[in-house]
């Protein structure tokens, strides 16, 4: 068996060195870590908003529902297709979500279903308290009439930019456009901390907040004493220093992220009935974190997105299917969804393909010969 390609793993150094501590070092100074790591994040995004490190893209999402006001009983928008850290955190407030369809073009939340969510929401007599959109596999959602429909109803936008982060919207980065945008740094993200998120907020008030509540809602006394319920969320020192290492190949990682986007949409020019997901314009900047196909088996010969997982996984070559929409997961059953079947469809027939910065020549010609071999009758 040859070895394995993987869809998106980490890459690190051969030798990670830690900087700035020493043993015995005071909190103080352990912790400065942490806020060098924000400052790299901040400089890399280039905003004047403020960036909190925590221990996942996850607790960064419940944190900003929490400082968007989302309390029980809440009705939160969010989008169906995407990952269930999304999710899940609206549960934790005790509030409910309601699910919203993809538009075509991005994969992401379609403004015209978020509008009618929306309206039915208050027809039934409540007023939805925030909007969570993702930028799924690194391409930004329509962030214009999304913001544009939201401002009008003054509701706050969360932008879920676990996967996106060195994407652009209209030369935005991602993560800086909505009210509260988060990031992740998962093991498979574009960039890792071994585990460990962000949360971009536009004031120092809001960070002071976060920070106060990622680490137990401690008041500031030389006691402890807590009136609010508090999360054990803040990133770790060490996740912190390795984050910062990482961050210096964050640019070449976006370069061959770009490479394996290049190569893929060559390499599906010819074939018919597949089509790479790809920007719908120039208004946005993807980071190619995961490449994404959509296989019309009707056009491809017959060939559907099981016949591509099998004969990659045949050659020990991983792949994934998409997302399932949060609307057809078992744990969300009872929740409203407003859409026309385009996101049903996308997991129907999608495929992420392996995507790594570390993707070698001879990697792509294994990758390149599976669907050759797969497509040559078609
Ligand atoms: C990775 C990811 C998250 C959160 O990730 P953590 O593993 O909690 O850091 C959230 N949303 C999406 C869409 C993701 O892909």
């Amino acid at each position: 068996m040859e070895k394995p390609i993987y869809l998106s793993p980490p890459v690190y150094e051969d030798r990670i060195i830690i900087p700035n501590m020493q043993s015995g070092d005071v909190y103080e100074n352990i912790n400065k870590v942490v806020l060098d790591f924000e400052t790299c994040v901040q400089t890399f995004l280039e905003t004047k908003k403020q960036v909190v490190a925590l221990n996942s893209g996850t607790s960064a999402i419940h944190l900003a529902l929490i400082l968007a006001g989302v309390q029980k009983g809440d009705l939160v928008l969010c989008q169906s297709m995407t990952f269930v850290a999304c999710a899940n955190p609206i549960l934790y407030q005790g509030a409910t979500p309601v699910f919203v369809d993809s538009e075509k073009n991005t994969w992401n939340m379609s403004p015209k279903f978020l509008k009618e969510a929306y309206f039915e929401c208050c027809k039934k007599g409540k007023i939805p308290k925030a909007i969570i959109v993702t930028s799924l596999y690194g391409l930004s959602s329509n962030m214009e009439a999304i913001l544009a429909f939201a401002k009008a109803k003054n509701i706050k936008v969360i932008e879920d930019s676990a996967e996106a982060l060195g994407s652009t919207y209209c030369n935005r980065k991602l993560s800086t456009i909505g009210d509260y945008g988060i990031l992740s740094f998962n093991l498979n993200k574009i960039v890792t901390t071994g585990g460990g998120g962000a949360l971009v907020v536009n004031t120092l008030k809001e960070k002071e907040k976060a920070i106060f509540l990622a680490t137990q809602a401690k008041e500031k006394l030389n006691y402890y004493q807590h009136t609010t319920l508090g999360y054990n969320y803040r990133m770790s020192h060490l996740n912190a220093a390795l984050g910062i290492i990482q961050f210096n190949r964050l640019k070449d990682n976006l370069d061959k992220k770009a490479l394996n986007f290049n190569f893929y949409n060559s390499l599906f020019t010819n074939i018919k009935g597949v089509s790479l997901h790809k920007e719908p314009n120039n208004d946005y900047s993807s980071n190619y974190w995961l490449n994404t196909v959509l296989i019309n088996s009707s056009k491809a010969g017959g060939i559907n997105k099981e016949d591509l997982y099998n004969a990659f996984a045949k050659a020990n070559i991983e792949s994934r299917p998409v997302w399932k929409p949060m609307h057809l997961q078992p744990i969300f059953e009872k929740a409203d969804f407003y859409g026309n079947g385009v996101s049903s469809k996308l997991f129907q027939n999608g495929l992420c393909l392996p995507s790594g910065s570390n993707l070698t020549n001879d990697d792509r010609e294994r990758i390149q010969k599976v669907i050759f071999e797969l497509f040559k009758s078609s």
